[in-house]
Parts: C-alpha cells; structure tokens; sequence
C-alpha cells in the first residue's frame, strides 16, 4: 500500500479546522485534524510541505513515519509542526483501522473501561449565574464541571480595547487582585449551594505569577477542587514547586505542551496531578500514548484538552486513548457548531455525562469535502492580554 496524496481541508463551519485526509492507492484513505487555533495558516502549510515526503510511502509504517517526519528537518519541533505530524498520524491510525476493521482503541489494546467521564463548562456573570450554568449542565449528567466568572480573568479584565481593524481581536487589559478574590467567593459559594455532589474543577489560563497561583491554590483548598488548571505558564514551569508545597488543592497543566520533553519535568517532579495535552497537538496518538505511559510511571493523569479550539476528529482520537490508558483521569468536553458535525460526520456520542468512541473501523469519522468547501477559511487570531498598565501580561 502506498500513499498517493495528503490533502489538507481548510475550512470553517462555524469556527476554523485544519484537517487532512491522506489518499492511498488501495482506495482506503484516513482522517485527521491539526486545528492549532490562530495558527490555521501555518499548520496547513507545514502540512502540504510535509506531504511532498510522504507520496509512495507504506501508511501503514506508523512508528515510523512519525520519526521520518519529526527528524525531517534539522530545526525539528515546535507547535506547527507537531499539529501537522498529529493530523497526519491521527489519518495514519484511521487507515489501520480501517484495514484490520477495528476502531482504533481496539489496536491499541482493547477498552480498559466502560466510557469516558468528561467535563463542561461551565460560567456566568456572578456566582449566581455561574450556580445556574452547572445545574444545567448536572441536569445533563455532568459529575465533572468547570466553573469561571467571565470567562477568563473575571472582574480581573478591568476593561477592553476594541480590535484596530477587522479581524483583529479586541485587547483586555487584566489585574490580578478581583480575579482572584472572586474566584475564592464564587467557590466557597458553590460547595455551599451544591454540596459536595459535584467535582469542580477551574482554569487559571496561566493569569498569575508563581506567588499568586500559591496562595490562590491555598485559598481554594478548603472547596476540593477536582482540578486547578495551568495556574503558571509554561515559561515558568519550575515554580510548579512553589504552587505544589502550599496546599494539596490538585494541579492540572499542559494543554499548549506539545513535546514530550516539555511534560517530563512536570510529570518527574509530581508537581502536577493532571497532564491536559491533546493528543493532535502533540504529535497525534502515537506520540500521545507514550507520554501517557512515561505520566503513568510517576502517578500522573491524563485529563486530554478538548475545547472548541479542536474538531469532532481531534475529540474522537482522544476519545480513542482515552479508552485504553490505565491512568485516564477526565475528558474535557464541549459540542461543536451543527455545521462542523456535518462537515466531520459520525462523531463520538455523549450521553449523560460519559463519551463512546465510535465503533466503526479506524476513528470512526468521515470528511464531507464538498460541504467543507463552503465554509472558507476566516482569518482570526488568538485575544490579546496585557496588564493594567499596558505591559503585555505573559512573559
Ligand atoms: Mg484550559
């Protein structure tokens, strides 16, 4: 069998995927997605270079197409590049599926359980709203909720700058003080209004500095949180220490971590209780089941990332992993707009608060090129963040 074509779908049903299907000369093809969002452009171009090397290849040399492609260039690595060899090799495993007639988690050693927990979102304006917010989402059997003011930062986003021209996201400008008092308020209001029924979990978005994260981990102790998710960025890795020794509120990190090396420190130090990486966007399922058995050597679980800034394919390959690693911990899980399901047809199914990897042969989705095509590509880039002053926020 041999590869006769890679061919990258840019596409927007509703919000922008970089997907790719990869066409063999046996008539089986596969899918996959390498959506890095902000960065659509690059990943498809990285992805049609890419696919020059691969024309006449065995598709079925997984293992080994994912190293030929990591060490093709001498500048290897990068963000770019590991969401292109994610897409790719999310096709890869769809077109072994499809030969062997399996879903994917069958090859990769069976189902070590039932279904998938997962957890929403959940937000609002006060705590009240936000109190509302996960009801609804309990009410559709969600055990798992993640709980924001305002999305991220709160009454912290003291105010907003509007885009300098379309297409251009809008500036907000950020303190750290209200963000973090609200944020105690609002759990210290939710274990009193739901009890201790629901795990909460809640996403920092890398706003604050080591000393901040620290005492906001200590402040938030007494609500047992699930998780306290990406209270540093990644540039500041090694305070992990500082956050980990003040209090035993559990710490999640990870989801723009894109190499294995980047986790290790993480994962040796157990600084943190949940890895978040998405298996596209760290080089795609191949490379994603390793780093989770290196996370399961040091007592590390997988919580993948699965926001709405990756597709239905993406979701389904973690969906996938997530069936057969021992040490899963929770799924992130969101819908996606109606059009990108009919763009991306047979998705995994979501019921009362657990996902089911689909079980037909390969991942288990198809692409509608034809309805792709209607949807055009819409420039966008990520929101922009500095502090009260004007200094850019992250550094
Ligand atoms: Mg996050």
């Amino acid at each position: 069998m041999k590869i006769t074509e890679v061919r990258v779908i840019l596409t927007c049903p509703g919000r922008n995927y970089v997907l790719v299907k990869v066409l063999t000369d046996e008539g089986v093809y596969g899918v996959g997605d390498g959506t890095l969002n902000g960065s659509e452009l690059a990943v498809a171009a990285a992805i049609e270079h890419l696919s020059h090397l691969l024309i006449g290849m065995d598709p079925q040399r997984i293992e080994d197409i994912w190293y030929f492609l990591y060490h093709h260039t001498y500048w290897r690595g990068g963000p770019v590049y590991a969401a292109a060899i994610g897409a790719i090799d999310i096709a890869l495993w769809d077109i072994k599926g499809k030969i062997a007639g399996m879903p994917v988690y069958q090859l990769l050693g069976g189902a070590a359980r039932d279904k998938v927990l997962c957890y929403g979102h959940a937000g609002g304006r006060s705590p009240q709203e936000v109190e509302e917010s996960v009801r609804r989402l309990q009410a559709k059997g969600y055990r798992v909720i993640r709980a924001q003011i305002g999305g991220y930062g709160g009454s912290g986003m003291v105010r907003t700058e509007p885009s300098p021209r379309p297409g251009i996201p809008p500036t907000q400008y950020f303190d750290p003080t209200p963000y973090m008092l609200e944020h105690v308020k609002l759990f210290e209001y939710l274990r009193k209004q739901l009890g201790d029924s629901i795990e909460l979990c809640h996403d920092v978005h890398e706003q604050l500095t080591p000393i901040q994260a620290a005492w906001l981990a200590k402040q938030l102790e007494p609500y047992r949180l699930f998780f306290l998710e990406d209270p540093l960025p990644p540039e500041q890795i090694q305070s992990f220490a500082l956050v980990r020794q003040a209090s035993t509120t559990p710490l999640a990190m990870g989801e723009i971590v894109h190499n294995r090396y980047d986790a290790l420190p993480l994962l040796q130090n157990r600084w943190i209780d949940y890895l978040r990486c998405a298996p596209m966007h760290i080089g795609g399922i191949t490379e994603m089941r390793k780093v989770a058995a290196v996370a399961e050597t040091f007592g590390v679980r997988m919580a993948f990332h699965g926001a709405a800034d990756l597709g239905p394919i993406a979701q389904a390959a973690a969906v996938h992993l997530d069936m057969v690693i021992p040490n899963f911990g929770v799924q992130e899980w969101v819908t996606f707009p109606e059009e990108a399901y009919e763009v991306m047809p047979g998705a995994c199914e979501f019921r009362d608060g657990y996902a089911y990897p689909p079980e037909r042969p390969g991942i288990g989705l198809d692409i509608n090129e034809e309805l792709a095509a209607r949807y055009p590509y819409q420039r966008a880039f990520m929101p922009l963040v500095r502090r009260e002053d004007g200094t850019m926020h992250r550094y």
